[in-house]
């Protein structure tokens, strides 16, 4: 593996091989990541990233493009067709760049945007003081409710009638239940906002038709491609006809220059794999894990936000168990376990500390887990988190991890 890399640049090749062991030998919990299959990767490392495509299929500011229109057009198809949408744009080049260009596209400088806070499970880029977004847009933050850990749209919609947001945003990184998209578009009409879906970590589940779609009631649908969905990283865009135009001059020339055309390839691949039927049965695989992953770490005592799951991923408060999140990802990552620290709603710690950790099924659902694997995690999880500082545990814990590893090899990289 890496032969001309390694030749090249043999810093580069080293960090890479270090990285896919690393890869092979531990266990990813961490909701926002997947393994892309081997076709997706094929396409995201192919020689398209030669290719100057500033514009649009047929439209562009280069010559020579006739294959890589076959590309962008296929991948704006499927993207349509997987998600029932008028139209896609496929060019942003991550999901912060695809809110950047719907708010671009929908406000002006100083509109008023309403948005889960990040404290709260949202995302930087609705509207954090150290984000583009917290700057050039008036955010007001909404949050859950202490007492449910839950949106509660009531509240939510009083919030919007005093504060007569142009848009609402909705959408998370860490929230654990179902959202609805119906209440939302009803709050929008009544304070006449737009109503905009970020649906980066849910894209995979709604594809599948696990989780409701936004698409009928949001004007505009951000989402990265490399989360649940399992595509390269990267981002797109989705919204009625009425919007398209707006979307598209956003993106380019808005905000981007040349796209990536060796990512499009790959997210085109990446649609038509969720286009497939095995993805259902993937996607209520990884549904399955988090179920089963989030009653036996209730079992075993752990207190989980929201009273658990409806989704891909958990968020557990530690609290009880006397350990920050921060603690807990570095005790975790110890015995080949990788997750992250997250902020629990109405956290007392630092957002670099944490009293909480977000764990998520849909890598370990790639490598083919299933329900008796995730009891056995809880517990390896448990057994680390019960006994800081005890390094005999976190040996066997770490050789438990490294068997599991082998019995469960990364798709594609089986024999490496
Ligand atoms: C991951 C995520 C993003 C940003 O995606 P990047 O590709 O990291 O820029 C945006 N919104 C939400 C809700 C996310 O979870």
């Amino acid at each position: 593996m890496f032969e001309h890399l390694k030749k090249v640049d043999a810093a580069i090749a080293a960090a890479l091989y270090n990285e896919l062991e690393k890869q092979k030998s531990t266990i990813n919990l961490i909701a926002s990541e997947n393994y892309a299959s081997l076709a997706v990767l094929e396409a995201q490392g192919s020689l398209l990233t030669n290719k100057y495509a500033e514009g649009y299929p047929r439209q562009r500011y280069y010559g020579g493009c006739e294959f890589i229109d076959v590309a962008e057009d296929l991948a704006i198809e499927r993207a349509k067709k997987l998600f029932q949408a008028e139209h896609a744009n496929v060019q942003p080049h991550s999901g912060a760049q695809a809110n950047m260009a719907a708010y671009y596209a929908l406000m002006n400088h100083g509109d008023s945007i309403m948005a889960m806070s990040l404290a709260n499970g949202g995302h930087l880029t609705h509207g954090s003081p150290v984000n583009f977004s917290g700057r050039f847009y008036n955010f007001v933050n909404y949050g859950v409710n202490r007492d449910t850990e839950l949106l509660d749209y009531d509240e939510l919609e009083k919030l919007a009638v005093e504060q007569r947001p142009g848009l609402i945003v909705a959408g998370a990184s860490a929230y654990p239940r179902t959202l609805d998209f119906k209440r939302l578009r009803k709050m929008a009409d009544l304070v006449g906002a737009k109503l905009m879906v970020d649906m980066a970590h849910l894209a995979g589940l709604i594809a599948a038709g696990l989780h409701p779609s936004p698409v009928p009631y949001a004007d505009v649908v951000c989402s990265t491609t490399h989360k649940t969905l399992r595509g390269p990283r990267g981002g797109f865009i989705l919204c009625r006809k009425y919007y398209g135009e707006a979307i598209d001059s956003a993106v380019f020339p808005g905000l981007q220059g040349g796209p990536l055309m060796h990512v499009i390839a790959a997210k085109a691949v990446c649609f038509a794999e969720a286009l497939a039927p095995g993805f259902v049965t993937y996607q209520q695989a990884v549904l399955d894990n988090a179920g089963v992953l989030a009653g036996e770490l209730q079992k075993k005592g752990l207190r989980l936000v929201a009273g658990g799951t409806d989704t891909h991923l958990l968020l557990a408060d530690l609290s009880p168990l006397g350990i920050t999140g921060k603690a807990a990802q570095e005790m975790l990552e110890k015995a080949g376990i990788i997750a992250n620290k997250n902020a629990i709603p109405f956290d007392t710690r630092p957002p670099k500390v944490t009293s909480g950790i977000r764990l998520g099924t849909p890598a370990v659902t790639t490598r083919g887990m299933k329900g008796e694997d995730m009891k056995k995690l809880a517990d390896l999880i448990v057994k680390v988190l019960s006994s800081p500082g005890d390094e005999n545990t976190v040996r066997r814990v770490r050789d438990e991890v490294e068997d599991m590893c082998r019995r469960f090899p990364i798709p594609g990289f089986e024999g490496d």
